[in-house]
């Protein structure tokens, strides 16, 4: 049959194993070695086709399918990032007014953070990180955080002017 030595897919066909006699004629069966380091036994008509269904082990299938339940994957946290800009766009968090999606930034370890670009009440534009917004963390462009430091600076030097006083 030829089929000897020949290479389908990932399979290099090693050797006839066995034949068993069936109503149409003997089926074939060949020893076949998968690039994964597999041995399997192989019929010959899926060998021999011109468009052969065994091309692996299953090595090849299982792939396909950690490939399938990737792409899933990443297709499913593409909609969790689009629900979540809905539910982030227009509404306010402290002074800032989400406006609309930022750029995703990566982190120093690889991560990936969404951010949201916002307009302050003082009318300067930031780009937040959509968890900072969520947890509450970030409320302004940091004019608050100005004002808040200055405030107690202020709180702090009264106190100590009360204390000299005294
Ligand atoms: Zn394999
Ligand atoms: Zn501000």
């Amino acid at each position: 049959m030829g089929l000897i030595g020949q290479k389908k897919g990932r399979l290099s066909i090693l050797a006839l194993s066995r034949v068993e006699e069936r109503h149409y004629g003997l089926e074939r069966f060949y020893r076949c070695k998968c690039d994964c380091g597999n041995i399997i036994e192989v019929r010959g008509a899926s060998l021999s086709g011109k468009n052969p269904n065994t091309q692996s082990c299953g090595c090849l299938q299982k792939e396909r399918t950690a490939e399938t339940r990737r792409r899933i994957a990443r297709e499913s946290s593409e909609v969790n990032a689009m629900r979540r800009d809905e539910e982030l766009i227009g509404k306010r968090f402290g002074r800032l007014l989400v406006l609309r999606r930022g750029e995703v930034l990566t982190l120093a370890g690889g991560a990936k953070r969404p951010t949201y670009v916002c307009k302050c009440k003082c009318g300067t534009e930031c780009q937040i990180y959509a968890t900072y917004l969520l947890k509450g963390i970030t409320k302004s462009c940091g004019c608050l955080r100005k004002e808040v430091t200055a405030e107690n600076g202020r709180k702090l030097q009264a106190r100590r002017r009360a204390e000299r006083n005294k």
